[in-house]
Parts: C-alpha cells; structure tokens; sequence
C-alpha cells in the first residue's frame, strides 16, 4: 500500500554506502535504473515535478499523450517536459501507481531521494513530501571505506555550495537535486588516503582539479 507519507516518522534503511553509490553511477550512466526501495512512496510523482523527457525517450514519448508534453525551456527542440495536474500530480499516476511504468522517462527511471541524505543537502522548500522521506534514510557504514566515502560526498557538496561565487557561472546548480548529484559525480576529488595508516579518507582537492572534474562534466 503506498504510504505517501503517511507513516513518515520511522527510520527507513538506505542500504550500505558504498553498495549504494555503485548503484547510483550505474543510473547516472544509464546502464540501468535506480532500484529504490519505495515501499509505494508517491511523493516524487505528486511534489510539482516536471518530467523531462529527451528526444531519443521514443518508447517513453509513444505512451504519453502529445497533449501533456510542452517543449522544454532553454533545451533544443525536441526536448519536452511532463507537466502536472493542479494538485501537482503527474498525470500518468493513476490509482498510485505509475501508469506507464514499464515506459516511464529515464527522469524517473534514474530519480532516487537518497541522494539527499547522500549528499547531506536537504530538499527544495517546496517539495515537502519528497523531503519528507528523505529524512528518513539512513545508509550502513560497515566499514571505514563506505564512512569515508559518504564523507567525500557530503564534502564535495558543502565545497560547491561554499565556492559557487568563485566556481565559473552556473557550474554549481541552484536546484537541489542537480547539485546532491553533482556532489555524487565530483566525490572522487574529495578521497585521498590517510598518509599514515594508507586508510581512505576524506581531503579538500585544489580549485584548479575541482574546475578540471567540473569542465568534464560540461
Ligand atoms: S511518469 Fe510515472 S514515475 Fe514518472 S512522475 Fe509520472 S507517475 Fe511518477
């Protein structure tokens, strides 16, 4: 049964740390989705979303109504975005459950809320319900390598929110989500070994080697 928030207090198993981020790179490369426990968990679906979907999305655009897709701002024709109804639900969520499922955007294939927590960064103000569950994850660190590395994520995130003004113009995103996930793609920068006991650890790279990490993402 969804629970849409409804029993949101208790702790929600995120998984170990470093089994996560592997997951997550696969996503992010498109290799495969996201495997996110959601345990029926609508609020990604009904926070105001708009769904990008990219032009090569043929499977995905055959099963959404041309009606419902408008071009998508500042992106080359053919990109479009999914809108959402005035309860800021996405149309294709019929009875709670995606009705295109099989067919869903790469957005939403790709979409998982334990970045946040990943990243140490908290949801948009208006996204309360997806902020919600997020606060509930919490990853395992069973070993000091799962520790150190979600320690470099929440660095890296913590370094582009502080040096955004010095970082070149819309490096560091404003929105959330975009910047928990360019935390999770910059990290590596961030893990060093400790020079005494070889163990991982977190270090603050150079502006030079953040900007070098950054222009490959641009
Ligand atoms: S397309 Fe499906 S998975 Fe994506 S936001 Fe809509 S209902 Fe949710």
């Amino acid at each position: 049964m969804p629970d849409g928030g409804r029993h949101d207090e208790g702790d929600l198993p995120a998984g170990d740390f470093s089994a996560w981020m592997t997951e997550m790179r696969g996503a992010l490369r498109g290799e495969h989705g996201a495997d996110v426990p959601c345990g029926g968990c609508t609020a990604c679906c009904t926070s105001s979303q708009f769904v990008h979907i990219g032009p090569d999305e043929a499977d995905t655009l055959s099963h959404v109504p041309a009606a419902l897709l408008f071009p998508a701002p500042r992106l080359p024709r053919g990109h479009v975005l999914l809108g959402y109804d005035e309860h800021g639900r996405c149309p294709m969520l019929v009875d709670d459950t995606c009705s295109i499922y099989e067919h869903r955007p790469r957005a939403c294939r790709t979409y998982d809320c334990r970045v946040f927590p990943a990243a140490g960064l908290g949801v948009d103000d208006d996204k309360p319900l997806i902020a919600r569950r997020a606060r509930r994850w919490r990853f395992s660190h069973p070993t000091r390598a799962d520790q150190a590395r979600h320690d470099a994520v929440r660095a890296a995130a913590a370094y582009l929110q502080e040096h955004a003004g010095s970082l070149p113009r819309g490096a560091v995103p404003s929105d959330a989500t975009k910047l928990a996930v360019l935390a999770v793609e910059l990290h590596e920068a961030f893990l060093g070994r400790d020079g005494g006991t070889g163990e991982a650890t977190v270090v603050e790279p150079g502006p030079r080697e953040v900007q070098v990490e950054l222009g490959r993402r641009w």
